[in-house]
Order: structure tokens, then C-alpha cells, then sequence
């Protein structure tokens, strides 16, 4: 029997037509559009189904309500499809890849991510691809998580990051290798790949909570953001240098750090370099951090931290635990 996939067309270049103010999403066209790619009636293709999201968004438009949304669907459709396809835009695709990588909990099926650098309008649009070869892998039994597709790869979806604004590769997951690389046949990374799950599938949705992401750079005013590090923000991720520096001449973030953790917010370091690791001690700059209880993110990428934090804090854990699943891997989500 053919297997089942939902497609979920959430907005995105891929479907956006122009205007007068720019490219914007258009209701409504893209079923006659993916019909008329003769692919998606290939004898091959699996079946599929459309849901298309109202209001269609540019993905930068994106909050917690819609990653919600898309989580919703999925779990609504969960038993009556193989697999799912969702089409987003690629601003913030990375941020909803890892977001629905925790929220759908034991997910045993493919949810692949992809969209467009060229809207599917256009001469020379990637979206085609994209969309064909993200319905194939979504139909092979042999994804069962949340991925990114684009331009000839599969990467699991929150080790992804969106690296070129103008390429048609628009993706890549620096610190884990490729699940999958589509050249003439598709070749998976099965020793990659997550095992199948035991326990039953649960849709955990979000809650707003109030984090943030704080990037350091040379020069930094620490004492501009004590207004902000208040008891009211539950966790921030701290994009530090290298493997887990930050400026030390001033030495006026500890503090306001440490009376940060003291009052309840989880500080995750990250760094702002796209391949390697943070390794917190390995230098004075960063012992510091570790010394105040400011969790370590390894090799998390921004994207997949700040989600985390949403779900863990979402599963209402005491602060304790929180920090530590951060530094262990709930799905594949670091090394
Ligand atoms: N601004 C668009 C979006 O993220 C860009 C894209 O889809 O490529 O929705």
C-alpha cells in the first residue's frame, strides 16, 4: 500500500508571489501550483494530502503560538499519515525545527522541514526539488524525527541553522554530519539516523516563556542589560566567544549573571562560532561562568537552546533538573 504523507503549508518564499511591498504569501495557489508539478503524480510518489495554514506567514513572523500550531496539526494527523512535510520559510525555519524536535515527544514518523530560496513562481526555483525529494524521504520508513531538507541534504533538524541568506544551500548542521545526501539514488547516514521509539508519541505544546539570547561582543555594556536579567526572565542563552569566553576586564556580568541565577533564570553558553564546542573552564574567561552555575551548551547551536529552554521550562521542571537535561542530549540536539 501507498504510504500517506500530510503536507502542512505553513507560509514561506516557496509559495510567496510579488507585490507591490514584495514578495508575500499568496492563499490559496499553492494545491494548483503542486499539481501541475508532474513529480508530485509521478507512480512513485506517495500520497499525499494538503493543509494550509490561515494566515500563511513569512516565517519571521513566527512566534511560540504558531510553532504551537504546527505541533497541533501533526499530532491531530499523526495516526492517519506516514509522515509529515512541512513547508516554512527559511528565516526561521531552524528555530521551528528545533522547536518541534522537543515539543513532539517520542515522535516515531518523519517530519521534514523544507521551503524555498526562489518561490516555486519563478524560473529556476529550488522549491521543486525541495519539495519532491522531502515527499520521498518522507515516504522511505527510514526517518523517524525532525529534519531540514535543502538542496541535496538532510540534516537533522535541531543541530540545523539557516547559514546563506542568496545560496540555494541554504542550511547545514556544523557539528553533525549530513542524515541524508540525495545525488542519483538517496544516501542515508544510518548509523546517523535516530532509532525507533518505544514508548507513545505526545504533542508537549510551549508556553510563552520569558528567555532570551544575549550575544557578547568586545566593548560590551553588561551593566545596560541588569535591567532585563531580573527574576522575570527564566533563561537566556549567552552566545559567548570561542569555547565559552567572555570579557573579563569589566568584570560586570558575573554579577549581574550570578544575581540572575540566584533568582531563578538557567544561563545557557553557547558560542558564537558555527563549528567546535564550548568548553567552559577551559580558559580563566569562561571558569568564571562555570564557577556562577551557568550551564554548559557544547556544541547546542542558538537555535536548539533557546527551544530547549522554552520545553523544559514548558514541562514545569525544578530549576535543578532543567539544568541539567540542558546539558544532556534529548535529541540528538548535542554531542
Ligand atoms: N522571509 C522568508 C521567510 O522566512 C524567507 C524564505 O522563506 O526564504 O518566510
Amino acid at each position: 500500500m501507498k504510504r500517506r504523507i500530510c503536507i502542512i503549508y505553513t507560509g514561506g518564499t516557496i509559495g510567496m508571489v510579488p507585490s507591490d511591498k514584495g514578495y508575500v504569501p499568496s492563499p490559496n495557489t499553492l494545491r494548483k501550483t503542486l499539481d501541475a508539478i508532474s513529480d508530485m503524480h509521478h507512480p512513485d510518489m506517495p500520497e499525499w494530502d494538503l493543509v494550509e495554514f490561515s494566515p500563511l506567514l513569512d516565517s519571521s513572523d513566527m512566534a511560540v503560538a504558531d510553532w504551537n500550531k504546527i505541533g497541533r496539526t501533526v499530532a491531530r494527523l499523526y495516526d492517519a499519515c506516514d509522515g509529515f512535510v512541512i513547508l516554512h520559510g527559511t528565516d526561521t525555519m531552524a528555530y521551528s525545527a528545533s522547536a518541534l524536535a522537543f515539543m513532539l515527544e517520542h515522535l516515531d514518523k518523519p517530519v521534514i522541514f523544507t521551503g524555498a530560496q526562489i518561490p516555486l513562481c519563478e524560473l529556476g526555483s529550488d522549491g521543486r526539488d525541495n519539495i519532491v525529494h522531502s515527499m520521498r524521504i518522507a515516504a522511505s520508513g527510514m526517518v523517524r524525527e525532525v529534519c531540514v531538507y535543502f538542496n541535496g541534504v538532510l540534516l537533522r533538524g535541531c543541530r540545523s541553522t539557516k547559514k546563506s541568506s542568496d545560496q540555494l544551500l541554504a542550511f547545514e548542521s556544523p557539528n553533525a554530519p549530513h542524515l541524508a545526501e540525495v545525488g542519483i539514488t538517496i544516501r542515508y547516514n544510518t548509523a546517523a539516523l535516530r532509532p525507533a521509539e518505544e514508548a507513545p508519541f505526545h504533542f508537549q505544546p510551549f508556553a510563552d516563556v520569558p528567555v532570551g539570547v544575549i550575544k557578547v561582543f568586545p566593548g560590551i555594556q553588561f551593566e545596560l542589560f541588569e535591567s532585563i536579567m531580573t527574576d522575570k526572565l527564566k533563561g537566556v542563552v549567552l552566545e559567548t566567544f570561542g569555547a565559552g569566553n567572555i570579557p573579563s576586564s569589566q568584570n560586570a556580568l558575573l554579577p549581574i549573571i550570578q544575581k540572575a541565577y540566584r533568582s531563578g533564570s538557567i544561563i545557557a553558553v553557547c558560542s558564537q562560532c558555527m563549528q567546535g564546542t564550548v568548553s567552559l573552564g577551559a580558559y580563566a574567561t569562561s571558569k568564571a561562568l562555570q564557577d556562577i552555575g551557568a550551564v554548559n551548551g557544547r556544541d547546542m547551536t542558538t537555535e536548539a537552546a533557546l527551544t530547549k529552554l522554552y520545553y523544559l521550562f514548558s514541562l514545569n521542571l525544578p530549576k535543578e533538573e532543567i539544568k541539567a537535561r540542558m546539558e544532556q542530549s534529548l535529541r540528538g540536539e548535542l554531542t
